[in-house]
């Protein structure tokens, strides 16, 4: 980084054929992708030593540790063709059918499990069966809950008015008692939305909840990596954009963005200015408030508006197997959701689970002893074979800001991936995608921002990258 700068560097003269995508996460890099297989040819500058952003792996001795456990949907239809285009679908797959096991450990009777599956029936009949039987509710909360979603199924996610209101409020005027709310709305909701139904838009509930439970029967089937996360947004995503011939520059942190009067652009970083027809910025809204160039929003300052909301995982590795399932969800105990990470991180010996804790904002900064001392023992409530088995590391993984975060009226602050300047396009999850902070929501921005740009560079979409919209 000390050498002097280099010239700028113009690949095709001013063609309209090239492009820089600022940022290597997932928005980035299928924004490269898409624009690469479009034939631009294109830079792709990450600031980190790695790609994949907020979604990655590191090394902990021999464990391979993600930062936070993710999941992703049957519904998820551009995250899917992520996987598929750097040919890693196979690593990471979707469950046959919907099938979450629901552990209750505050019952007077000890603990009690339920699930929440699907049949192969149409919507909403597909929940109609695991419903009636959901134990952790009354019969009375079980229709109520039934009514709402009903409810919600005729909501329109992108009407602006529902954005302002809160999901919570919404819950409760729809009959929905404290507990139908802690038992299945906020068990699905924090999840996804990164935030309890009080704190979250209407509008983005109602995305998640229409889509998820109530478009196609096979929508909430759960798909995972069961590879560390690095194999696949890392390592699989550069072996992809090597292949389409994007050149990809590692630790290389863009510092400012100019527009010429001739209408191309230069971007710079430390050691090199790149001259370039078109720049996709995929980096998270603060980086893009500071770089943007004036002009190019109206009100940039709401970017800042925009708030973030934390992530915990608590990792924990215990000397024998304690859990049969690959992953479980908890009420009455601070635990959220558990998964299995044996198999993925390489243990050899013993059992790594690891807790995913959305909206952790009273953990986030707690210190990692105090953070032993509150999960432990209830990992020991919730999972009887923990009591007996040694603990061989705890350590916790804090994304402070790991979302942004759903809370009403965030949607008016969200922009799309068009800016006032010619030539410059933004993506990340938290443009508008109408999708909370999610990996699907980071593709989609990347396909929407390669799009807008093809269009501007007079190049042709491929039909097979933008099929999912025509879909939606
Ligand atoms: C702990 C955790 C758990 C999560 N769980 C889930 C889940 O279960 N399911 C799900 O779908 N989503 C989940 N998410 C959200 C998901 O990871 C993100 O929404 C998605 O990865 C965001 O991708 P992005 O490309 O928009 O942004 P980012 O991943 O933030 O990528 C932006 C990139 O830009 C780079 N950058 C910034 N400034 C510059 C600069 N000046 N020059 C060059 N590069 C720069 C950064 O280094 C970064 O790599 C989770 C997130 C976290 C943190």
């Amino acid at each position: 980084m000390s050498e002097a700068p280099r010239p700028a560097r113009a690949h095709t003269g001013g063609t309209g054929r090239d492009a820089v995508v600022v940022g290597g996460g997932l928005a980035g890099v299928t924004a490269a992708l898409a624009l690469a297989d479009a034939g631009v040819r294109v830079t792709l500058l990450e600031g980190r030593p790695r790609l994949g952003g907020l979604a990655f792996s590191f090394q902990r001795g021999d464990l391979t540790v993600d930062n936070g456990q993710h999941v992703y949907l049957r519904c998820c239809t551009a995250y899917r063709w992520f996987l598929d285009r750097i040919e890693g679908a196979a690593l990471a797959p979707l469950q046959n059918r919907l099938d979450v096991p629901v552990v209750d450990v505050d019952k007077p009777e000890g603990r009690r499990l339920g699930r929440l599956r699907r049949d192969p029936l149409p919507v909403p009949l597909h929940l109609g069966r695991s419903l009636a039987a959901y134990p952790h509710l009354s019969l009375a909360e079980r229709v109520s809950v039934g009514r709402a979603a009903l409810a919600l199924k005729g909501l329109d996610p992108a009407d602006p008015a529902l954005d302002d209101q809160d999901f919570g409020s919404w819950l409760a005027r729809h009959g929905q008692s404290a507990r139908a709310i802690e038992a299945l709305w906020d068990l699905v909701g924090v999840a996804t939305l990164n935030a309890v139904a009080g704190d979250a838009s209407l509008g983005l509930a109602a995305m998640v909840f229409r889509t998820g439970l109530l478009s196609e029967p096979g929508a909430a089937d759960i798909g995972w990596a069961h590879v560390p996360l690095g194999d696949l947004h890392d390592r699989l995503a550069r072996k992809a954009l090597d292949s389409a011939g994007v050149r990809t520059e590692l630790r290389t942190r863009v510092t400012s963005l100019s527009r010429h009067a001739d209408g191309r652009w230069s971007v710079r970083t430390p050691g090199e200015t790149i001259d370039t027809d078109a720049v996709v910025l995929a980096v998270p809204q603060r980086e893009t408030h500071d770089l943007l160039p004036a002009g190019a929003l109206d009100d940039p300052g709401r970017l800042l508006r925009i708030g973030t909301a934390p992530i915990l995982n608590v990792h924990v590795v215990y000397d024998r197997p304690v859990l049969a399932r690959p992953f479980l969800t908890a009420l009455g105990t601070p635990v959220q959701w558990v998964f299995d990470r044996t198999a993925a991180s390489g243990l050899r010996e013993g059992q790594y689970l690891a807790l995913s804790q959305s909206a952790a904002h009273d953990d986030i900064d707690a210190p990692v002893a105090h953070l032993r001392e509150r999960y432990l023992p209830e990992l020991e409530r919730l999972i009887p074979g923990a009591r007996t088995a040694r603990v061989r590391d705890f350590f916790v993984t804090r994304e402070r800001t790991a979302t942004f975060a759903p809370t009403p009226g965030v949607g008016r602050l969200r922009p799309g991936a068009r800016t006032k300047a010619p030539g410059l396009y933004l993506a990340g999850a938290w443009t508008a995608t109408g999708w909370p902070a999610t990996m699907e929501s980071a593709v989609r921005s990347g396909v929407s921002a390669a799009d807008a740009a093809l269009g501007a560079l007079g190049r042709p979409r491929p039909r097979r990258l933008f099929q999912f919209e025509e879909a939606a």
